[in-house]
């Protein structure tokens, strides 16, 4: 079966939103007139996402579904969904509501325009935690003074892709993927959307504190390699300041008598210094890191079980 659009919806225990979800979509999706499908890309829920999955899968045709072997995360269920779709141009969007589905005819209008990608900017968002909202904004900004290549601040991962785009995206084989930075490094004709981000619709966010800093690092770590340069900058120009403060000890040393040193001033220098290199050696570490997962070569992710999908692909 062809489908002109695709939808990719990761899900992570989202019980709680599914039907709705389903229901906002079919309805957005139906009024485009034309073939589509729902590719939900279950990310090893623990409750019953994919039961509710399985019975919107049995009564409607265009639903389908991707069943992950365990939690892989969301940039890689997203990549599944990716890899997996038919349409000729593919919207990613989360189960949550937070992004609302009533955007994608906006979307598709300017992919009919002829842009490949079409990111939805948030132009406010609602009901999220101040802490989130401020880590949010800082993030974006620094990736931004980071990176060589425009990636727009404020733009999560709800957007329209060609499938020229789709394609690039599925023959690169980086295992720590920030999605929205990829895209925005395959370049081609990009344009923006703004919409409101909402409050999520039922359930909590599954992105505690420990996945946002995995998010916020792959992001810095796989598109900028400023933060190993600030390792030797910060060595050069402390070493310098050490040197000179060296020639300072050794005049103090041979023509004075004041080389009574005290305590404090001693343990201050020795706790600082350890502190940098301990940091610096902690950004390597997050470098090398990567390194390490990239060379094992394994694949991306697995699945458990496909529902939906042709026999042939
Ligand atoms: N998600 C996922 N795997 C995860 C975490 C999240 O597939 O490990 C999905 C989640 O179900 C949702 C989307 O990714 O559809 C965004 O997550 P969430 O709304 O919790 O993030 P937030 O909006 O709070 O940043
Ligand atoms: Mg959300």
């Amino acid at each position: 079966m062809s489908a002109r659009f695709s939808v990719v919806v990761p899900v992570f225990n989202e019980e709680a939103v599914i039907s709705e979800c389903y229901k906002r979509l079919k309805a957005v999706m139906e009024e485009t007139h034309d073939e589509y499908e729902i590719i939900f890309v279950n990310d090893g829920s623990r409750d019953s996402t994919k039961k509710l999955i399985d019975e919107l899968c049995k009564k409607d045709k265009c639903v389908k579904l991707i069943d992950f072997s365990r939690n892989f995360g969301h940039q890689t269920a997203i990549t599944a969904g990716m890899d997996n779709s038919l349409g000729q141009a593919v919207v990613i969007i989360d189960a949550d509501l937070q992004d609302p589905p009533e955007v994608i005819p906006q979307m598709i209008e300017k992919w009919k325009e002829g842009f490949d990608v079409v990111y939805g900017k948030r132009a406010k968002r609602k009901g999220e935690s101040f802490f989130k909202l401020i880590t949010a904004k800082a993030f974006y900004r620094v990736l931004k003074s980071l990176t060589s290549f425009d990636i727009p601040v404020d733009t999560g991962d709800f957007r329209l892709i060609d499938r020229k785009v789709c394609d690039v995206m599925s023959s690169l084989t980086e295992k720590n993927r920030y999605v929205r930075g990829l895209v925005s490094w395959a370049g081609f004709r990009q344009t923006a959307v703004e919409y409101v981000r909402q409050e999520r619709f039922a359930g909590e966010t599954k992105y505690p504190l420990k996945k946002m800093l995995k998010f916020a690092l792959d992001g810095i770590t796989t598109f900028s390699y400023k933060p190993l340069k600030l390792a030797s900058i910060l060595g050069f120009l402390l070493s310098g300041f050490s040197f000179l403060y060296l020639l300072v000890v050794i005049f103090l040393k041979l023509f004075t008598d004041a080389t009574v040193l005290g305590w404090a001033s001693a343990m201050s220098v020795i706790l600082f210094f350890n502190g940098v290199i301990l940091i610096m050696l902690g950004i390597m570490g997050e470098y090398i890191g990567r390194i390490y997962e990239e060379t094992k070569n394994r694949p991306l992710y697995v699945i458990r079980e496909k529902k939906g999908f042709d026999e042939s692909k």
